[in-house]
């Protein structure tokens, strides 16, 4: 896996996340090797990111501050494009609760759901 950083954030928190979002995702150990995640600077205050289905780079925009488990919610989003699924085939209303569930009920669905990604949620300020 390669992880390209021009982000204010540590490259090797990133990294953390990225593989426990892939270990998640069940990615072989190859598609692991093969993948490119590259983090940019966003531009407008809020998280984006881009994959193209089937291939193995993801692009993932940061602002300066950010919530730490939207990102989380993000990679793995992008990361189910990459195994091969469009907006329309993904499970429930997983592709809608980027915006957050308005539930509690959902809410905790939501949490339960990234338990994955919260021991990796201390994603640092780069020296
Ligand atoms: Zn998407």
């Amino acid at each position: 896996m390669k992880i390209e950083n021009s982000t204010n954030r540590n490259t090797d928190d990133l990294r953390r996340l990225v593989l426990a979002g892939m270990r998640e995702l069940k990615f072989s150990k190859r598609k692991i090797s093969e993948m490119v995640v590259v983090f940019k600077k966003g531009k407008d205050g809020i998280i984006k990111g881009r994959a193209t289905l089937g291939q193995n780079n993801v692009e993932v925009f940061l602002p300066e501050t950010f919530n730490q488990l939207k990102l989380a919610f993000l990679i793995e989003h992008e990361f189910v494009h990459i195994i091969g699924l469009n907006h329309e085939e993904m499970e429930g209303t997983f592709y809608r609760r980027w915006k957050f569930a308005d539930s509690e009920k959902e809410a905790r669905k939501f949490l339960k759901k990234m338990k994955w990604a919260l021991p990796y949620l201390n994603i640092r300020k780069a020296n």
